[in-house]
């Protein structure tokens, strides 16, 4: 049986260092603010949000929601971040996505200074990841690198199988673990006998978006298995991009949905609102 990963554990224990740092900054004066953007009525959007803001309250950050109606034009939406680019009370900005269609989600997230990117999401930011020289953090691979530290997995020399390749989750996965010196592989859905590549990672990331995508056979014995996914099953419940219930038998480690990475990727997103402070 693998050991369950406690994402929530870890965001604990962060999100107390964070607020340290966070009243430190504001004992000399200096104030931490972030300001979260949503447009429409997107329900999923609408939980995330709510969840960043209640993590800003928790560590002391203030937060600024600004509500857009769906029929915001993306000129209108720009004015706003420029806005927020000039406004002094702000440290990070971002921008809950998706966007309704009309809006070009890459013309936004350009349009945010990249010093306020706190979701690490503009090119240069990108580029920063892709060199290893960075301030902003990528936030849900990030929080797994946090993960792995915390438990004490190495990831120096092994083997590292990641599944996806989207610029939120899988690619600047596999910068950060490269940078850890693991051996890394990308796969996708053009990839050929995925299983055969699965099942040489002695760390396996899943972030497909599909669930109980990687089932038992697919996973080496003893392996780490981190699963990004967040998707509904069939009753409607969360769960992950992992048969969790089989391959837990399998793994060394294992996290959990809910209660694994979802916790650390907010968690994360706080750390680079005070690190947009500190620099
Ligand atoms: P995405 O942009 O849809 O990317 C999914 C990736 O999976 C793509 O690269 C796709 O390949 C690959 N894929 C799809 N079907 C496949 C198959 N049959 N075999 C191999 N690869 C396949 O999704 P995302 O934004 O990266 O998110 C992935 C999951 O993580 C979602 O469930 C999302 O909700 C979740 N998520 C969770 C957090 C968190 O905080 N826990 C944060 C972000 C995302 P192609 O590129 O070839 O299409």
């Amino acid at each position: 049986m693998a050991i369950i990963i406690d994402g929530k554990e870890v965001a604990k224990e962060k999100r107390e260092q964070i607020k340290k740092r966070v009243a430190e900054l504001k004992a000399e004066g200096k104030s931490v603010g972030l300001a979260v953007i949503i447009v429409g009525e997107n329900p999923a959007s609408r939980v995330y949000v709510n969840n960043k803001k209640k993590g800003c309250l928790e560590v002391g950050i203030e937060s600024f929601e600004y509500a857009l109606p769906e029929s915001t034009t993306e000129e209108e939406l720009k004015t706003l971040v420029k806005k927020l680019n000039n406004d002094d009370r702000v440290n990070g900005i971002l921008c809950q996505l998706p966007l309704p269609k009309h809006i070009n989600e890459d013309a936004v997230i350009n349009t945010i200074s990249p010093e306020k990117d706190v979701d690490a999401f503009h090119p240069q930011n990108v580029g920063h990841i892709m060199i290893g020289d960075y301030t902003f953090l990528p936030c849900t691979p990030a929080g797994i690198m946090e993960m792995l530290k915390f438990y004490n997995i190495s990831v120096s020399g092994k083997k590292c199988v990641v599944i996806g390749r989207s610029n939120i989750v899988g690619k600047p996965m596999a910068m950060l673990l490269l940078k850890e010196n693991g051996t890394v592989e990308i796969c996708h859905s053009r990839t050929e006998n995925l299983k055969e590549e699965t099942l040489s990672a002695d760390i396996l990331v899943a972030a497909v978006g599909k669930t109980r995508f990687v089932t038992e056979d697919m996973v080496k014995q003893g392996a780490v298995v981190i699963d990004v996914g967040m998707n509904r099953d069939e009753d409607g419940k969360l769960c992950g991009d992992v048969d969790f219930n089989n391959v837990e038998k399998k793994a060394s480690y294992i996290t959990p949905v809910p209660g694994g990475v979802g916790p650390m990727t907010i968690t994360m997103l706080l750390e680079n609102t005070v690190r947009a402070v500190e620099k």
